[in-house]
């Protein structure tokens, strides 16, 4: 029997959390444009319009490069574009963010990285304030970066700790930096209390490294780990540590290489419950994927077939893998089950 649509105003309206965005790929073109004309960036509007453009695709690597390089310069940089995502992440439900920032290519110390840290934070506590918002930063090791650079972004946020800057991720491409280069770096953020969780599994890469991001690198959360479903033994091994996975349905490799008439049926994402994993929908580069919470959040219904049972759970999954204390996750899913309980009485047909 087919499936009674749900209305679209239950995926914006209801209460969200967001643990996987990239803060910059959360930059809209015109505010990126304007920061680069203003920092007299060596790149020109079309090619930052680009960036945008799903049928350009090619340069995207050497304009997100410019960007950390030479654009986001300063503090106030970075509180511009923290505080427009959080806003527009606000305006849809969203009432907690976690997001990833690579400091390496941007800052040579530690003192460089406090500098462009408060930028982000300070956006964090106005967005709260203005938009009832709360915020964690994820400094994120650029993979691509050698493993060296990985342990210095750590060894800052010990000497120049922040609340809200609560743990860590990895993240750019799997391919050239696989997960074991970084257990140094993982195991010291361990010993001093940062949580931690690694992008494995993206890309079509080895189910290998979702085992090696598990095991040597110690994560609380996982994000992407598709290929995770290729081995029924690894899946239970995540499930039975706890372990939240972040799932991006908007992901590009997949929208690459399925056949677009068989796309949302072949999703692995589709099928990642069914073998026990606990999921949780993310938009990760909003702009650049033409994507906004409403729209990924309706997505596992309307691509990949999920019920409001289903998507119920996903948003206590992502409770569960959000960094924050058992009191709060406890207050967060009394109020966040009553509000969508009520949502979905209010819209049912
Ligand atoms: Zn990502």
């Amino acid at each position: 029997m087919p499936m009674t649509p749900l209305d679209h105003a239950l995926f914006r309206r209801m209460p969200k959390i967001a643990l996987h965005d990239h803060l910059l790929g959360t930059i809209g073109c015109a505010t990126f444009q304007a920061l680069a004309r203003a920092r007299g960036a060596a790149i020109t509007d079309d090619e930052i319009a680009d960036l945008y453009d799903p049928a350009k695709k090619l340069g995207a690597m050497r304009v997100l490069r410019v960007l950390e390089t030479q654009v986001l310069r300063e503090p106030a940089d970075f509180h511009r574009i923290t505080y427009e995502y959080l806003a527009g992440h606000a305006a849809q439900g969203v009432r907690h963010a976690e997001i990833f920032w690579n400091p390496t290519p941007s800052v040579a110390d530690a003192a460089a990285y406090a500098r462009l840290l408060s930028g982000i934070t300070a956006a964090m506590a106005d967005a709260q304030a203005d938009h009832a918002i709360t915020a964690l930063v994820l400094p994120s090791i650029d993979r691509e970066a050698p493993p060296e650079a990985a342990l210095a972004m750590v060894e800052w946020m010990i000497a120049r700790p922040d609340p809200r800057a609560i743990g860590i991720g990895i993240d750019y491409n799997e391919n050239k930096g696989p997960p074991e280069l970084f257990t140094a770096a993982y195991a010291l953020a361990g010993r001093h209390g940062l949580k931690r969780t690694a992008h494995a599994g993206e890309f079509g890469c080895p189910a290998a490294h979702i085992r090696t991001a598990l095991r040597d690198l110690a994560v609380e959360r996982l994000d992407h780990c598709y290929t995770a479903l290729e081995e029924p033994d690894l899946c239970r091994e995540i499930a039975d540590r706890g372990v939240v996975i972040t799932v991006v349905p908007t992901n590009t490799y997949y929208r690459r290489t399925l056949p677009p008439e068989r796309w949302a049926e072949d999703h692995p994402i589709r099928r990642m419950p069914a073998a026990g994993l606990a999921i949780h929908p993310n938009t990760d580069d909003p702009p650049i994927h033409h994507i906004d919470p409403e729209g990924c959040w309706a997505m596992m219904h309307e691509a990949f077939g999920f019920g409001a049972a289903d998507i119920r759970q996903f948003m206590l999954n992502g409770i569960e893998g959000a960094f924050v204390d058992a009191g709060t996750k406890a207050a967060w899913r009394k109020l966040f089950t009553a509000e969508f309980d009520a949502l979905l009485q209010e819209i049912a047909p």
